[in-house]
Parts: C-alpha cells; structure tokens; sequence
C-alpha cells in the first residue's frame, strides 16, 4: 500500500475515548450561565430536548432555534465543555504530530451531534488540531453514505485512492471509506465482523498506526 497523500479520521473510540453524553450537565450549564439563561426554558426541558440517539439532531441547530446566532456558537461549546465526557485516546497526539511534521493533511470525519467549528476548537484546545472537520451535523449525511466521505475529499482537493481513512467502526468507517474508494484502516482491537468484509489495513492503537504508515511505499506522484 502506497503512503497517503492525506488521512482522514473518525473521532468516537478513534481520536477520543467516549463515554454517553451527560445532557443533565449539559442543560445545567447552560442555565447558570447569564448569557444564555434569559432565552432558555428550564433545565428539565433542556434536558428532555436533548435526544438520545441524535441522528442527524444538531446541537447547533437546536440552539439557534433558541439562542441568537452568536450566543448559539458560544453555547454549543458549552454544552460540549459541560457534557461531553471524551479523552484523547493514547498516542493519538503523537500521532496527529508525526503527519504534521511529514505534511500530511488531516481531516476528521465524524457522525456527531456537534457541528465541525465545534470540534475544531475543543480538539485544538487539547492539542489534537486538524486541518479540518466534516460533522455529520452539518452536512446532514452520516457514514456510512457516501456523501460525507465525497464531502471531506472535496476538502481536500484528492482522488479517493489517495487518502487513508482510519476508523474503529467496521459498517460507518471500513464499508463506508471503501465503498467511497478511500482506503480503510481499522483502528482498535475488536474482533472482524463475521460477514466478509472489504479489504483494509488494520491499526489495533495508534503507535501501531504510525509504524504501519511509516513502513507504507512512497508516496505515488499524481
Ligand atoms: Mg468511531
């Protein structure tokens, strides 16, 4: 396998352990603070607005429908700093520095309640920056559809086959990357899935993905 010419990467149990969203802190948060509290209902409501399984439920959008437009994105990040319980996962940052330093672009593809200005500050605030952040939020498709794979190599201005995408889910990232043509490396240690899968390269933790990538061929000239 040649070295990529960029690496795309999901978040969830990829760049950030995660544990179930706390939308309890989240709407409390947002209740004790001056700024926002005028225009809210009250936390229980907040609570309750706040869906279990997202979909394609904006944290953003639901705020606007609250919040002027200002106030919304400052909000957003409150409810992440207030209820989103994520750690970098180890060698994650190490990681992201080694494709830094070789110039490789980065970009992050996520199916998330939070829109991509979001991730992209609480990741630079915790020294995983990117190059940029496709959300699932604000595009309006998830992995798998093809469409938010289309939508991150847009941003990068290359053909599929030259860009890696790295993920821990089998179905979202492994189906969804290769049906898009990039080229799947499985991340985490969890077993295949019984049904036959596409090809992929497989990355158990993130010091393994660097060796791999530093032991893939020369970058192909296009
Ligand atoms: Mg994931």
């Amino acid at each position: 396998m040649p070295a990529p010419r960029a690496v795309l990467v999901d978040i969830g149990e990829t760049l950030f352990a995660e544990q179930p969203m706390d939308r309890r802190a989240a709407a409390d948060a947002l209740v004790a603070d001056p700024r926002f509290a005028p225009h809210l209902p009250d936390a229980d409501a907040l609570e309750a607005a706040q869906p279990d399984r997202p979909g394609a439920w904006s944290v953003l959008g639901w705020l606007r429908g609250m919040l002027p437009e200002a106030l919304a994105v400052e909000a957003e990040l409150l409810v992440w700093e207030a209820g989103v319980r994520m750690t970098p996962m180890p060698g994650a940052r190490d990681a992201l520095a080694a494709l830094r330093s070789a110039s490789v672009p980065v970009g992050a593809v996520s199916n998330t309640r939070f829109s991509g200005r979001a991730w992209q500050h609480v990741m630079e605030a915790r020294d995983l920056a990117v190059d940029f952040v496709v959300s699932s939020a604000d595009l309006g498709a998830r992995k798998p559809d093809p469409a938010i794979f289309r939508a991150a190599l847009g941003r990068l201005r290359l053909p599929p086959g030259d860009v890696w995408f790295v993920g821990d889910s089998w179905e979202r990232d492994v189906r969804g990357a290769a049906a898009a043509g990039l080229l799947p490396v499985r991340f985490g240690k969890g077993p295949p899935p019984p049904r036959p899968h596409p090809p992929c390269a497989v990355a158990c933790d993130w010091p393994a993905f660097v060796a791999f990538w530093k032991s893939a061929g020369p970058r192909r000239v296009s």
